[in-house]
């Protein structure tokens, strides 16, 4: 496994299971399988209603729940003080764990300051509750607003990335302020579009690996984190083996060159189509 270390020495697998849409008894069994075969991050939020299956996984696997890097995420509608805090502390009933490794505020919601919720989210650091903080969907502009409050580490901003959405701007800025980025939808949901690019289908005969591995290997190879999710086993074991190889320096700028501007989310609060940090 590669991994990311943090400013302060923490370390956060570069792989992580995406579980937006896993639920049920069958999210618990690709969590627990997910974790027998090597992964040990976990990626859920309180919006995906599977936080529980989550906890079951974790609980039902033999791996220890220090070696486990969980992520969760609160929602846009709950960022101000007292909220923040009880959906996290919701959160954590809901895992069945008393930490999470990193708390992420889902998407931005410009009615509330940042400065308040960054407040709440210092509690519960200091309370040991959340071990880091980020935040995810934040286009530049709101990102620097973030930093600029100079309260807490932004651990990470986790947004769609992938071969057609190069988010060059944002990740020099991110890598300049020691924020790691980490991509989600990475593989473009895994239809159509970026697995069926031929350009990514060459390399991908070429060098033997899948277009999938590919895409991830990319990814990683830029400082960026991934978070691919399967459901199959076989997909879940394709997506951990992106670590295990190195995509040669031309093929990789073949991927750069790419230049797509597709945006899979396609809700978000405002007009990021005419925001010029949205692509910046
Ligand atoms: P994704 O990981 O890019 O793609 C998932 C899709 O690709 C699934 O349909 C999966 O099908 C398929 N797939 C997985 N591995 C594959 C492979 N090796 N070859 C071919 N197809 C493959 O998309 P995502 O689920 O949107 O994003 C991943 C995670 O990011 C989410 O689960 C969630 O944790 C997170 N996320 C966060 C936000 C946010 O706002 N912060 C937004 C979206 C997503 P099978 O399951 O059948 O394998």
């Amino acid at each position: 496994m590669i991994y990311y270390v943090f400013p302060d020495g923490g370390r956060m697998p570069m792989i992580g299971l995406g579980t937006y849409g896993l639920r049920g008894e069958d999210g618990a069994r690709c969590v627990l399988e997910a974790l027998d075969m090597g992964y040990r991050h976990l990626d859920t939020a309180a919006t995906y209603e599977n936080e529980r299956e989550v906890g079951r996984g974790m609980a039902l696997s033999q791996v220890s729940r220090e070696e486990i890097f969980l992520t969760t995420k609160v929602d846009r509608e709950d960022l101000c003080y007292d909220r923040f805090i009880a959906s996290c502390e919701s959160s954590l009933e809901r895992l069945n764990t008393d930490y999470v490794d990193l708390l992420l505020v889902h998407w931005p919601n410009r009615e509330v300051p940042i400065e308040e919720t960054l407040r709440a989210a210092q509690r519960l650091v200091e309370q040991g509750k959340a071990r880091r903080f980020g935040v995810s969907n934040f286009i530049r502009p709101y990102l620097e607003e973030a930093v600029g409050a100079d309260r807490l580490p932004i651990a990470t901003n986790q947004v769609e990335y992938h071969p057609y959405l190069n988010q060059k701007g944002l990740l020099r800025y991110c890598l300049e302020k020691r924020i790691l980025l980490t991509a989600y939808s990475p593989l473009g949901h895994g239809k159509g579009h970026v697995l069926n690019d031929p350009v990514l289908q060459e390399i991908s005969q070429r060098i033997g690996r899948t277009v999938a591995q590919v895409a991830l290997r990319w990814l990683l190879q830029k400082g960026i984190a991934v978070i691919p999710k399967s459901a199959s086993r076989s997909r879940m074991a394709e997506n951990l083996a992106a670590a295990d190889f190195e995509l040669e320096e031309g093929l990789a700028q073949r991927i750069e060159a790419l230049e797509e501007r597709k945006r899979l989310i396609d809700w978000w609060p405002g007009d990021f189509e005419k925001d010029p940090g949205a692509f910046e």
